[in-house]
């Protein structure tokens, strides 16, 4: 099947699916391939759904499905559909039994040291290790006497033996030579199926228009494109295969999935769009750079500005990266998470102005919502200078003005200047070393409690 790019005009609704397993959590490379679906969704007005490709009953969990959806929504995506394979079966094997009635699923009785043995034999004899199709030769009547001694076949797909062709979105004109390639195995001895055939039955079923996926998976693409055809599909989808994220050794992520998982980097304190663009801008022709909403970040780049080299990223990039998105969230994007952390009222939008270009972690806004309106470690002051900025300091109302017109009378007052001013008041006011402005702090603070502060009191 030879496929050609087909302009936008060409589809009407897109329908993209992220189909994990739920064996394990989700890490910032399965975050890669899920929100590059999603902006594709987005920014063709399509369709992404959630697909759990859970039919490994002893591996796939409930927990991790709810997992990874938690996972998903922290990123900011919001399935439009969501599929489990374990109800599917219905599908599947109706699919099956079509492949069967054509040929094209054909039982097998090898068990896997015959297989290991031929494909060693073929290894010293210097033939490719593909699978012989020995079982095609099978004549009815030994495929009965199999079936008497109660053995149970696996089930291989034929292949057709010619080069499949297709665009990919991301790497351009790709083929696989399907001639070189064993017939793959769809249905184990026990029945269960493997990951090709519910794929490809279910990309079918629910009209998958483009298949977004980690170029681990271009191998498996030649059989699956051969499977749409078998199984009646009108055509395959298209296909674009982007590059995997690496540590900035080089090294997959898999191994290091822990502290790379999303749950992880969530409870580390980073910032959900600095994980979405460090995950989708990385190893892309766009520089890796702070955005505010997924949006945005889907209208910077497309499937094309993908590059075909490694996407290598460094975690330190990403803390620094999650520390420029949190300097430079509005208000409003973080009224309600200030709400959780019961940061409301008037002095809230002002707190946030004021504190957020000093956060490492959007959490670390309690210690300075203490500083305004609640307790601090009292800090004593030398006596005569505590009562020289007591009573240089001006009635209210005050504003950002008023820290300068009290510093510049207890200037005069007292003959500091510079550090020796303005470091003893700002650990009595706040209790730290640095932080905020103080300018913008003081009129949150407010007159009683920074007098209160100034006598030594919390
Ligand atoms: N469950 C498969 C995986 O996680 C899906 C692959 C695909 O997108 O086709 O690798």
């Amino acid at each position: 099947m030879n496929q050609s790019v087909k302009s936008p005009a060409d589809f009407v609704v897109p329908v993209v699916r992220f189909a994990p397993s739920p064996t394990g959590r989700i890490h910032i490379g399965n975050a890669r391939t899920a929100l590059l679906n999603y902006f594709f969704a987005c920014r063709h007005s399509g369709t992404f759904l959630l697909r759990f490709d859970d039919t490994d009953s002893e591996r796939s969990t409930e927990e991790y499905a709810l997992g990874i959806e938690v996972d998903l929504a922290w990123l900011g995506i919001a399935p439009d559909r969501k599929m489990r394979q374990s109800e599917r079966f219905t599908l599947y094997d109706a699919a099956a039994a079509k492949l069967k009635a054509l040929g094209r699923l054909y039982p097998c009785f090898e068990s896997p040291e015959e297989l290991e043995r031929k494909r060693r034999l073929q290894i010293a004899r210097g033939a490719p290790p593909v699978y012989d199709r020995a079982a095609l030769r099978l004549s009815q009547s030994e495929l009965a006497a199999l079936a008497a001694e109660g053995r149970k076949p696996h089930w291989r797909f034929k292949l057709t033996p010619e080069v499949v062709q297709w665009e990919d979105l991301i790497r351009g004109a790709s083929h696989i030579d399907c001639a070189s390639l064993s017939d793959p195995v769809l249905v184990r001895e026990d029945g269960s199926y493997l990951y090709t055939l519910p794929s490809v039955a279910d990309d079918i079923d629910a009209g998958v228009t483009h298949i977004i996926r980690g170029e681990d998976h271009v191998t498996n693409t030649g059989v699956q494109i051969q499977l749409f055809e078998a199984l009646g599909a009108p055509q395959a989808p298209q296909f674009a295969h982007h590059n995997l994220l690496t540590g900035a050794d080089g090294q997959g992520l898999s191994k290091r999935a822990g502290a790379l998982s999303i749950a992880g980097l969530r409870e580390a304190g980073i910032e959900s769009l600095a994980v979405a663009a460090m995950a989708t801008l990385t190893g892309s022709s766009i520089a890796v750079q702070p955005a505010y909403s997924l949006p945005q970040l889907a209208g910077l780049f497309d499937l094309g500005s993908i590059s075909r080299t490694s996407a290598r990223f460094d975690e330190e990039e990403l803390r620094h990266l999650s520390q420029r998105v949190l300097h430079g969230l509005s208000y409003d994007h973080v009224r309600e998470r200030l709400q959780a952390l019961e940061i409301v009222g008037r002095k809230a939008e002002p707190l946030w102005l004021a504190a957020r270009g000093n956060l490492e972690k959007f959490s670390d806004i309690a210690v300075w919502r203490l500083v305004v309106e609640g307790e601090i470690a009292p800090q004593a002051l030398e006596p005569d200078f505590a009562a020289a900025a007591r009573a240089a300091l001006p009635p209210e109302p005050w504003d950002e003005s008023s820290w300068g017109l009290w510093t510049q009378s207890l200037k005069q007052a007292t003959g500091l200047k510079g550090k020796a001013l303005f470091h003893p008041l700002r650990l009595a006011l706040t209790g730290h070393e640095s932080g905020p402005e103080l300018a913008k702090l003081l009129p949150l603070i407010g007159r009683a409690r920074v007098l209160a502060r100034l006598s030594g009191k919390s």
